[in-house]
């Protein structure tokens, strides 16, 4: 008897798969990534098979029965890798095989079809009924004649479009002249082309010593069956690309991903968030081709569900996109890149909150691909386990641009956001028309608006944050989207001396447009960029500009490339590292070195402001530098002497509710049980307050451990022991391993 073990596509913590159901005859063909419809006590669900086995604990007469099987399924290595996640990430095993499976599977079944449309070819009779004069109406010779003259099908659109119907073709058909069927149809994603065009380049020493490495990775392994037993660190190799802004890594990927197809073995490229990279995706496009595949949450349900069966069915064979992409059903992968890898939008927010750089690792491991993380900020973890590539110049020589760190300590607030020598740069730049770039890393207008006569501070009534003041819509609270009018007065003292501290991107934008004028200013912020296609359509229109300046928040650093960008500034550029976090170095070193590297990329050479109460923080200053090498070394230094990641791992829970004595109540077991569990070098730190948020009171742990797995484990059995026991009724509890 064959039984399937099917995963069921359900939440629910507390079930635990997988479930046994007998396969009969009619379903067919039944594998590993099947996703069946079964009986679930009086429900249906939907299931993807995990296993299959020859007998079942099960008296066959408590075994259902699946009750079809749909159209295909994920390949039996992915199903693995979702899995995988499932447990490394602590979520359920549903979540973490939603990952893998064709989209749109658990959501709504088979609402996307493979799209196909008529197509009509020519017979052997064909051309004999055109010769002889066997009573053809003249729409029936048009349609034959067509079909001769080209040569090939021609879709029944075209066709109706000259006039022959569906009803002339039918005819022609049951006379035997033509043969009507069906073809499917592939929905493309359009892709939109900005920055440099991509032209064939001459690749430097450096780049090709990059290369060489990258295909000796893909030309030392072994079968895929010698490789499955060694779990661990892929044979291919895991190496890290660190070449300034500039330095071509783009070209070096280019180049791997050709030798990986050349070899038979398919490449999978991770860029951060597809709408702040489509440059990157045009490049493998229009290099690729047809052999490239994009995947990301913006294409439609349609296309999406075409791309990736492009892939699964090994017509594409090189897979572009976020985060997600490092699930693409590719089989016999040889390369799997993550470009910019320092992005955090490689870590995800929602459950499973996987790191897409570890799945590309696991899923490299798993396969003997090669790995290939490029930055010219990257981590501290992969600088210390990553062997290195360097790409030290950027191409042609240029020089990196020279780096000014403005103090502004002791300055009055009433002189305005911008020091004199930055004034003087803009003023520079608007006299020699160039083209600029402002860093902002702030939205709204101004971010605390409080009352000069009696301090009251306007604050969301649903979370614990301040209200940000937006220009045209009023107060915001960036937390939850709760909106309230921008008050004329104060409420409490009736005062109109309103205090408007904290300039944003609005704000910066309106002071730049005045002293720019006549240049262009647009702003580029997640409220400009809101619409669809927004966030392209300000790069576009800031690179069809002869001059002018670009403001905005971090999306302004990001892996564009425009030659012409002379001058680059960073406004208020500690603001991250105010930041309680111990990544908050890490990510001021990486913006304010991306943000430095934006500038100057083109003959006229650039220069670069950063504006700072910290002039002297090892960021700051080795990012003013270029000089990653340094930073980093300080960096895990630190990190060691704090024993926090890579010399440990973070694992947060999160627990919210309502009821804050519940909450207290959950929060404080989780922890006692964690002190049981937990391996002996780790520690719990916790419970403690986080800012309310939605309303909802929130609670934290955290745990620090020098053995990942074991850790991992503990936190999991925890989790799952409080939800059996119904301690988290009513709360909501979020496990992040690898915390950022
Ligand atoms: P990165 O990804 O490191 O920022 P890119 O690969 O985007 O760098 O390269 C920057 C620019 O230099 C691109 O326009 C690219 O076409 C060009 N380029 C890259 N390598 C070379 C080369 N070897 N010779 C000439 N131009 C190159
Ligand atoms: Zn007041
Ligand atoms: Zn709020």
């Amino acid at each position: 008897m064959s039984i399937a073990k099917v995963e069921p596509l359900t939440n629910a913590r507390a079930l635990r798969g997988p479930f046994d159901y007998r396969l009969p005859e009619r379903l067919g063909d039944v594998g590993v990534g099947t996703v069946l419809l079964v009986p679930f006590g009086s429900r249906r669900m939907l299931g993807v098979v995990v296993d299959l086995a020859e007998g079942s604990a099960l008296p066959p007469e408590r075994l259902a029965e699946p009750i079809e099987a749909l159209e295909a399924g994920a390949p039996p290595d992915l199903i693995r890798l979702g899995l995988w996640v499932a447990r490394e990430y602590c979520s359920t095993p549903a979540r973490g095989l939603e990952l893998v499976l064709p989209p749109g599977t658990a959501t709504a079944r088979g609402q996307t079809r493979a799209r196909s449309e008529s197509v009509v070819e020519a017979t052997a009779d064909t051309r004999a009924a055109l010769g002889s004069h066997t009573g053809l109406g003249s729409r029936q010779r048009a349609a034959l004649e067509r079909l001769c003259d080209a040569g090939r099908e021609l879709r029944a659109t075209e066709l109706a479009a000259e006039g022959v119907g569906r009803d002339v073709l039918r005819r022609l058909e049951r006379r035997g002249l033509v043969r009507l069927g069906e073809r499917a149809v592939r929905r493309r994603p359009a892709t939109a082309r900005i920055g440099a065009p991509a032209h064939p380049v001459r690749l430097d020493a450096a780049q090709r010593a990059a290369v060489a490495r990258i295909v000796a990775g893909l030309d030392g392994q072994k079968a895929p069956q010698q490789r499955r037993s060694s779990a661990h660190a892929s044979q291919g190799g895991e190496l890290l690309l660190h070449g300034v802004t500039g330095s071509g890594k783009t070209e070096v990927y280019l180049a791997a991903a050709e030798a990986a197809l050349v070899r038979g073995r398919g490449a999978i490229v991770l860029v951060p968030e597809i709408g702040m990279t489509p440059q990157a995706v045009s490049r493998f496009e229009s290099r690729f081709g047809d052999r490239v595949a994009v995947l990301h949450s913006r294409l439609g349900a349609g296309e999406r569900r075409d791309e990736w069966h492009r892939l699964r069915e090994g017509e594409a064979r090189i897979c572009v996109g976020p985060r997600s992409a490092a699930f693409a059903p590719i089989s016999g992968l040889g390369l799997i890149v993550c470009d910019e890898e320092h992005d955090t939008s490689y870590k995800q927010e929602g459950d499973p909150r996987y790191d897409a750089r570890e799945v590309a690792r696991r899923r490299a491991a798993d396969c003997g691909a090669v790995a290939v993380f490029g930055s010219a900020t990257p981590r501290p973890e992969s600088w210390l386990r990553f062997e290195r590539l360097e790409l030290p110049r950027r191409v042609d020589g240029r020089a990196l641009p020279a780096v000014e760190v403005i103090d502004m300590r002791g300055r009055d607030g009433r002189e305005g956001p911008l020091a004199p020598r930055t004034r003087e740069a803009l003023v520079d730049l608007r006299a020699h028309s160039g083209k600029g770039i402002v860093l902002i890393n702030r939205r709204g207008w101004s971010v605390h608006l409080s009352c000069r006569e009696c301090g009251r501070a306007w604050r969301c009534p649903d979370c614990d944050v301040s209200l940000v003041l937006h220009r045209v819509s009023g107060l915001h609270c960036h937390h939850c989207g709760h909106r309230e009018a921008a008050p004329a007065k104060c409420p409490d003292c009736g005062s109109v001396t309103l205090s408007r501290a904290g300039a944003g991107s609005e704000r910066i934008e309106r002071l730049l447009a005045k002293l720019m004028a006549p240049l262009p200013v647009f702003r580029l912020d997640s409220d400009s960029a809101a619409d669809p296609g927004g966030h392209l359509r300000i790069l576009s229109e800031f690179q069809a500009a002869a001059a002018g300046v670009l403001v905005g928040t971090q999306m302004v650093a990001k892996g564009h490339d425009f030659p012409d960008v002379v001058l680059g500034v960073i406004l208020d550029a500690d603001a991250t590292l105010r930041f309680p976090d111990f990544r908050a170095e890490e990510r001021t070193f990486a913006l304010v070195a991306q943000l430095a590297g934006r500038s100057g990329r083109g003959a006229r050479g650039g220069r670069v402001l950063v504006q700072t109460l910290a002039p002297g923080a090892a960021a700051i200053r080795h990012a003013a530098a270029h000089d990653a090498a340094a930073f980093l070394a300080g960096e895990l230094e630190r990190r060691r002497e704090l024993a926090y990641p890579p010399f440990s791992h973070l694992i947060r829970i999160e627990l919210a509710g309502s009821d804050l004595a519940r909450l207290e109540a959950a929060a404080g077991a989780l922890r006692a049980e964690l002190d049981e569990t937990l391996p002996a070098d780790a520690t719990a730190l916790g419970p403690a307050p986080r800012f309310r948020l939605r309303g909802r009171e929130r609670r934290q742990l955290l745990v620090k451990s020098g053995e990942r797995a074991a850790a991992v484990a503990a936190v999991r059995a925890a989790v799952e022991a409080a939800a059996a026991a119904r301690e988290l009724r009513e709360l909501s509890v979020a496990v992040d391993v690898d915390a950022q």
